[in-house]
């Protein structure tokens, strides 16, 4: 698909004039759309359906970006190397513009722009996809050479590296405060955000007549979004049960040397290196570090949110190994969270099998938070029966494969 149709598809008309409806005026009235989760995938959908004039309530069990949520914490990742998953680039380039005019518009800062390096052993097919999508996209990237890796990355023990793939418009985006900002901006537009914990309630018709929260309120509406995280195991298990996988991801933030600011922002870029992606200090928080280490599964409410000695023990190996700088720096947060995977790390946006009404959205598995302005401008098209890119549809669609 070429990038002019594809922001053609996915490009916000913002503002109600664009759907032709005038902005709903009683936020009291039942409302179009009930959206349940106000992570980064329902969060964006509301305030994308809610610009489009619709009325529409955000119910969530704990806040925008709650500790238990996927989009928990501090900072997410926004990138376009995606080997040759070439969909996924071209909405990180898209969703980066989105995000720097957010940014703008809401006067919040929710982007630092590190820029990415990739230090491997050899060049990889994986690279070697991702520089011939990012060379078709025209986002600037460059195979760095040992010689020059040595040079601009001093802070780095580059023992047994042999090449470096660079992307200077990768950046680091706020994500609590990414979600908070999202639902200000939907409570400022005229929608109506509310905490509490919704279930399903009436059927008829193969349809969802309402849900009902934990308020005792029960809310009716034409289409309902659900966009519970790692919760829609629990929402929708009959469905979603073999189709989803909950995976423990923790991070670490590690303190860095003062009278050194080789391991902050602006001077270090975010990395990936001996199977540990990081970022650096942003904020005075520390150098962020994500082992890919495999590490179980984790229920998002009664899952153990400590990481173990052991986590501890090897993640002060791969400092003081990966960063001569760093050595003996201590260990200041930790956090766990759980990562929502579908069979093929797509995102899953389709109907309900049994309620027309019912719209599922999940399944980030661990990229989705930089696709929220793009991801929910397609979600609010689809939930409103708007044309979108049959293609996407294809792709997004709850698949028969299980796990
Ligand atoms: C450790 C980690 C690192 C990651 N790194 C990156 C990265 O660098 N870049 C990137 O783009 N992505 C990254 N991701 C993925 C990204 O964070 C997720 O894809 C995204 O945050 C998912 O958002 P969500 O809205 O689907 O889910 P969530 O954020 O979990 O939101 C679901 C919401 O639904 C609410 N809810 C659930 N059930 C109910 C109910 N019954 N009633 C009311 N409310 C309910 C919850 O309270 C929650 O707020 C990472 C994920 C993890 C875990």
């Amino acid at each position: 698909m070429k990038r002019r149709t594809f922001l053609q598809l996915t490009g916000a008309s913002l503002g109600a004039a664009a759907f032709g409806r005038a902005p709903a005026m009683h936020a009291q009235a039942a409302p179009d759309v009930v959206v349940v989760g106000a992570g980064a995938f329902g969060g964006w959908t509301a305030l994308h359906l809610r610009e489009m004039g619709h009325a529409v309530r955000l119910v969530d069990a704990y806040g925008p970006g709650n500790a238990k949520s996927s989009s928990a914490g501090e900072t997410r990742q926004i990138r376009a190397s995606y080997g040759n998953r070439e969909l996924y680039s071209r909405w990180a380039v898209d969703a980066l513009a989105r995000w720097q005019a957010r940014e703008a518009e809401w006067g919040r800062r929710l982007l630092y722009p590190t820029g990415q390096i990739t230090l491997s052993g050899e060049w990889t097919r994986t690279l070697g996809d991702t520089q011939a999508v990012l060379d078709r996209l025209g986002v600037e990237n460059e195979q760095v050479e040992r010689d020059e890796l040595e040079y601009r990355y001093p802070q780095f023990n580059l023992d047994g590296v042999t090449v470096g793939h660079s992307v200077p418009s990768t950046g680091v985006l706020k994500c609590r405060e990414g979600c908070v900002a999202v639902a200000d901006a939907f409570e400022r537009a005229g929608g109506r955000f509310t905490l509490a914990r919704a279930v399903p309630a009436a059927r008829a018709g193969g349809r969802l007549q309402a849900v009902t929260l934990s308020t005792g309120e029960t809310v009716a509406a034409q289409s309902f979004v659900f966009a519970c995280g790692p919760w829609h195991l629990k929402m929708f298990p009959e469905i979603l049960g073999n189709k989803l996988r909950l995976n423990r991801r923790a991070i670490f933030f590690m303190g860095v040397p003062d009278r050194d600011n080789r391991m902050a922002f602006p001077n270090c870029p975010t990395f990936v290196t001996r199977g540990v992606y990081g970022f650096p200090s942003i904020e005075g928080k520390g150098l962020k570090l994500g082992p890919y280490w495999d590490s179980g599964t984790l229920d998002p409410d009664e899952g153990d949110r400590t990481v173990t000695p052991d986590e501890i023990r090897r993640v002060h190996e791969f400092t003081d190994d990966a960063f001569p700088a760093m050595a003996g720096q201590p260990l200041l947060e930790t956090r766990v969270s759980p990562r929502t995977n579908s069979v093929d790390a797509h995102f899953i946006v389709d109907h309900h099998p049994e309620l027309e009404n019912v719209w599922l959205l999940c399944g980030g598995s661990g990229h989705g938070y930089k696709h929220g302005p793009v991801l929910g401008d397609y979600v609010a098209r689809r939930v409103t029966g708007q044309p979108t890119d049959p293609e996407l549809d294809a792709t997004f669609r709850l698949k028969n494969e299980t796990f």
